[in-house]
């Protein structure tokens, strides 16, 4: 069977049969650590040989093998490296490829940990980066210089799904010999390729959609074979390794990845629509939606659907965020999304205490901002339970 022409519907259901593999339908969780050598000259092969996926867990794991090839079709990629959350993939990530003395080019438009590791982690290895408008391609262009060795984006982004257009970042990185760098955690593979629009390497929070189900922590680094073996040599030093169990529940999670999607992004267009219309709702950032500034190119980018995350402005401020968030009942309120169930934030609340308010603000975070995560509940139980929250508030 040819995977290269599956669609991802498919692709997430199948099991490997391949000579050799297991011939259990659902795959086998290799919850161990370590692995018997039956010999001298096996455990010398098995010692020397990179990403041995029988020798320790730290160095490779066959159920962690079977997600790294799962993801791998799905997003289109020649290699995958699994870890152990999504701040794990980034940081291995960036940490694999910069020296001391490189430059970053990033976006202003980030999740806050992705800024907190370029504003406060990069620096003390003395790597630095320009933090450049991501709907601006001109401003992209002009940060790059001669010591830049990566461009990193996000895109949608969170909170505010801002867009950044993966076609000319990839024009621009080829053009310079810099690296690119897409974070497709929102997007999901589901949505859209990077790869295939040029950009080198792919990283995945999979604790949010892939995982699906809000009870695990993973990560995804996904590129070429020889780029993914580098980022692995720092991997397996810096250690931000998955556990067997997390990546078995990520296997299980998936194979409902395009389904759940699918739906999450009619959900959340609908919900879109609906606050657009809604008096007491300043501002809805939803890619899908006409009004969003970068409509067109989502609709260039984003040939799967919009995704399962929008995020909206109450009038009134921070005090009508708050009450927001204590008035509604379906979506719960907590951090992350992607998941079954619904979710609700106040940005506001949770990034100053990280970031600062003042670099909040700068990231456009307003204080009456709700990030919304769509799950998988009837999108009218939805529609009605915003609507009786819109108007207690
Ligand atoms: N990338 C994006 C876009 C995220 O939203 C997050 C977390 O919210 C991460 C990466 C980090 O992922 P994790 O929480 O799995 O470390």
């Amino acid at each position: 069977m040819d995977r290269n022409i599956l669609r991802v519907d498919t692709l997430v259901t199948h099991t490997d049969r391949s000579p050799g593999a297991p011939a259990d339908v659902a795959p086998v969780l290799h919850q161990t650590a370590t692995f018997r050598a039956p010999d001298d000259d096996t455990f010398r092969q098995m010692a020397g040989a990179p990403r041995h996926d029988g020798y320790y867990t730290r160095d490779g794991n066959p159920t962690l093998s079977a997600v790294e090839s799962l993801l791998a079709s799905l997003e289109g990629a020649q290699s995958c490296l699994l870890t152990a959350s999504g701040m794990g993939a980034l940081s291995t990530a960036v940490l694999g490829i910069v020296r001391h003395g490189d430059h970053v080019v990033a976006q202003r438009s980030h999740y806050m940990g992705t800024t907190q590791l370029l504003g406060e982690v990069l620096p003390r290895f003395g790597v630095d980066a320009s933090i450049v408008d991501e709907a601006d391609p001109d401003a992209m262009a002009a940060a790059v210089g001669s010591r830049t060795r990566l461009i990193l984006v996000e895109t949608p982004a969170n909170p505010l799904l801002r867009l950044t257009d993966l076609a000319r970042v990839a024009e621009l990185g080829r053009r310079h010999g810099v690296l690119t760098l897409c974070d497709n955690t929102i997007g999901t593979p589901v949505n859209q390729q990077p790869i295939a629009l040029g950009i080198d390497l792919v990283v995945h929070s999979a604790t949010k959609f892939l995982g699906g189900h809000h009870d695990l922590m993973a990560g995804a680094i996904l590129g070429s074979r020889d780029l993914v073996q580098q980022i692995w040599r720092s991997h397996v030093v810096l250690g931000a390794v998955a556990d067997p169990f997390a990546a078995w529940l990520l296997l299980r999670g998936m194979r409902t990845l395009a389904l759940r999607v699918q739906r999450q992004n009619q959900t959340a267009l609908r919900l879109a629509q609906h606050l657009a219309g809604h008096p007491k709702v300043a501002r809805v950032h939803y890619p899908g939606l006409p009004s969003h500034p970068q409509h067109a190119l989502a609709a260039r980018q984003m040939p799967g659907g919009f995704g399962g995350l929008l995020s909206f402005e109450l009038q009134g401020g921070f005090a009508a965020g708050n009450a927001f968030v204590n008035a509604m009942r379906i979506p719960a309120r907590a951090v992350s999304f992607g998941g079954f169930e619904s979710l609700a934030t106040q940005p506001a609340a949770m990034w100053s205490g990280s970031i600062g308010d003042d670099a909040a603000r700068a990231a456009g975070i307003s204080p009456g901002l709700i990030r919304f995560s769509v799950g998988l509940e009837h999108p009218d139980d939805l529609i009605a339970d915003l609507d009786r929250t819109l108007a207690v508030i």
